[in-house]
């Protein structure tokens, strides 16, 4: 993999700005087989939480390691235009931010790791941390692992992914130009994307399974004023049709009062149906609620683990915001430090 791109589904990449990168005055090493593996703090995850806390926890001079996984930089780099992450007025491309918080944690002395995190062992000091075969060790971790996209789960959808099938219209979107392409999911993010794809599709099916959205009020508007953008509501996406390649989709009616699925014929399905917490990497060392996600000890980010910490979508699944996981990474880097502090006290 090229280093600043990312890989999706298509065999394209994404850029990940590696000019910004460049233009940043980074005192780290940088990345994956030459990366140390000890540090007093290792940090789980490249998203907007991961990242931040790498930038105050390098600045307090813990120089963190980061295993921000083979595609770094969290769900922000399968996101169009961020017109809601404060000091951007203009709003900024996803991918570009992320290149901004990872210039801005190197700069500082953060090691980055662009590799997955396939076990740990959180049972004893030092926890242990292993990716690709190597060992990390440290004092404390800040699990900040995020979120991934859910899938309908059909048989038919896993087939024909990366042959017309994604959940990244960012990434995809491009490939759609002159072509009608399926959105599914009534939140912001399925509102959002359907909107991208109008830069290239010549129409977009929105489909929802309910008759209203749970997307805010200002997406639904811009959705519903869009002349290329067709709604179909109370209907859910059964099959996708095609050999090779997406052809059509069959929509079924959920209220029931249609008995035959329609054929919408398209060449693109985006899936946009939400996330599931990335939490498999620590085979249930830490516990979760009902729905997966990490779950806090108090009103701080510990575990209940000593010196392990947690921020992000990995737990959040109330705001999900890249600046609610910054706020956390902040967070989440304060309480490492303090806690390292204590323990360096409580030796001397
Ligand atoms: P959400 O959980 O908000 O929405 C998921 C949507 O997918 C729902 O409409 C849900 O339907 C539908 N859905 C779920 N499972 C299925 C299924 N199996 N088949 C068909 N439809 C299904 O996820 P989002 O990713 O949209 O948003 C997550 C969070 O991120 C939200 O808080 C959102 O506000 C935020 N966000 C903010 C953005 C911004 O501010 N720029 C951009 C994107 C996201 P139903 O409604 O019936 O449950």
């Amino acid at each position: 993999m090229t280093e600043g791109k990312v890989p999706n589904g298509f065999g394209a990449a994404i850029d990940f700005g590696a000019g910004d990168q460049s233009a940043s005055t980074s005192t780290a090493t940088s990345t994956t087989a030459t990366a140390p593996t000890t540090a007093r703090l290792l940090i789980l995850g490249s998203g907007p939480a991961g990242l931040t806390a790498a930038i105050y926890a390098a600045r307090a001079g813990l120089a963190p390691i980061v295993i921000g996984g083979y595609a770094p930089g969290g769900q922000l780099m399968l996101t169009s235009e961020v017109e809601n992450f404060p000091g951007f007025p203009d709003g900024i491309d996803g991918p570009d931010l992320m290149a901004k918080m990872r210039a801005q944690a190197e700069r500082f002395g953060s090691t980055m790791v662009d590799q997955d995190v396939d076990r740990v062992d959180l049972s004893a000091q030092p926890l242990r941390v292993w990716s690709a075969r190597r060992e990390f060790q440290a004092e404390a971790i800040i699990v900040a692992t995020g979120a991934s996209a859910l899938w309908l789960g059909l048989e038919s959808e896993t087939r024909l992914r990366g042959r017309g099938v994604s959940a990244c219209a960012t990434c995809d979107g491009f490939f759609f130009k002159g072509q009608e392409v399926v959105v599914v999911g009534g939140g912001d993010t399925a509102l959002e994307e359907a909107l991208f794809l109008t830069r290239f599709a010549t129409k977009v099916h929105l489909v929802h399974r309910r008759d209203s959205f749970r997307a805010s009020k200002i997406m639904i508007s811009r959705v519903e004023a869009h002349p290329n953008i067709q709604l179909h509501m109370n209907r859910e996406v059964v099959e996708v049709l095609g050999e090779r390649s997406t052809e059509a989709v069959l929509l079924r009616d959920t209220t029931g009062s249609l008995s035959t699925p329609e054929r919408l014929a398209v060449g693109g399905l985006f899936v946009a149906i939400g996330h599931k917490p990335n939490t498999a990497l620590l085979g249930g060392a830490l516990p979760v609620d009902a729905a997966g996600y990490l779950q806090l000890e108090s009103d701080t980010t510990a575990s209940q683990i000593d010196g392990v910490f947690i921020a992000g979508d990995v737990h959040d699944h109330r705001y999900r915001q890249a600046v609610t996981a910054a706020g956390d990474g902040c967070r989440a880097a304060l309480d490492a430090e303090r806690w390292l502090a204590e323990r360096d006290a409580s030796r001397s």
